[in-house]
């Protein structure tokens, strides 16, 4: 029988709500954003995969806290953002950057996305049509702003859904519910973020993932993607939380609201 050798993505679910994502070749693996190392052996224990490659999107723990004891196991490279001192990082990447794997077979572009933190990269498959974002864009919503400024935040968001439609967004959390509930009171009228939300709530009853979403999904229902729509800008305004009109001022409305939004 021929070998399958195929390029596949799989969610490794960690602590309450990670995805960490396994890409792999039924030989091979990539992992990307290995916070919690004992749940990358797992799978790749049960998946029968070599370890070949780590991939960081920003420094928070959940997302490379399992990179040192990894590499005690694993003699791979361990690429991430420039910006950012995470130990173990030996292909510091920028914006432009391209990481070539040759087992699994696969490249990916590097995106430049500050905001969730001030070095926060992405990682873009253009054959694939996979998109690799971290804490920056998530199904329906987006990371909050710890080191980063809205303006930042939102040119990331821009060069993000610039890609592709059908693109595929894994994100590293499941956050969907919550996101769209506020999706949702945000935009109102929107009748297919109302969908949307009945669907995710639809998964999550039954356990399933609602990610990876699709790029088109996202600019059609994600607020932090339409914080320029009329209908968001006036329910901003009349809810007092909007003064002037600038979108910048608009999209940190919007994450304000969403901080504190129950
Ligand atoms: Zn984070």
């Amino acid at each position: 029988m021929p070998v399958d050798q195929s390029l596949q993505v799989t969610a490794i679910s960690a602590f309450d709500d990670n995805y960490l994502w396994l890409i792999h070749d039924h030989e091979y693996a990539a992992i990307v954003d290995p916070g919690d190392a004992t749940a990358v052996e797992a799978a790749l224990a049960t998946h029968q995969l070599k370890l070949a490659a780590i991939l960081l999107t920003h420094h928070h723990a959940d997302h490379a806290g399992g990179v040192p004891a990894l590499l005690r196991h694993w003699d791979v490279p361990v690429y991430g953002p420039a910006r950012e001192r995470i130990p173990g990082i030996d292909h510091p990447l920028l914006e432009g950057d391209v990481v070539t794997l040759t087992s699994p077979s696969l490249q990916l572009q590097v995106l430049d996305v500050p905001g969730h933190t001030a070095g926060h990269i992405a990682y873009v498959a253009a054959d694939e049509h996979w998109l690799f974002c971290g804490d920056t864009l998530f199904a329906g919503g987006c990371g909050r702003l710890f080191e980063g400024t809205a303006e930042q935040m939102t040119q990331s968001l821009e060069k993000i859904a610039a890609l592709p439609d059908n693109t595929k967004v894994y994100c590293a959390h499941e956050y969907t519910v919550s996101n769209l509930r506020f999706a949702v009171a945000a935009e109102p009228d929107n009748q297919r973020t109302a969908e949307r939300l009945a669907t995710a709530q639809a998964l999550r009853a039954r356990g399933i993932a609602t990610v990876p979403s699709t790029i088109v999904e996202e600019k059609l229902t994600n607020p932090f993607l339409r914080y320029r729509a009329k209908s968001i800008i006036e329910r901003l305004k009349n809810s007092g939380r909007l003064q002037v009109d600038d979108p910048i001022a608009a999209f940190a409305a919007l994450r304000e609201w969403k901080n504190v939004f129950r």
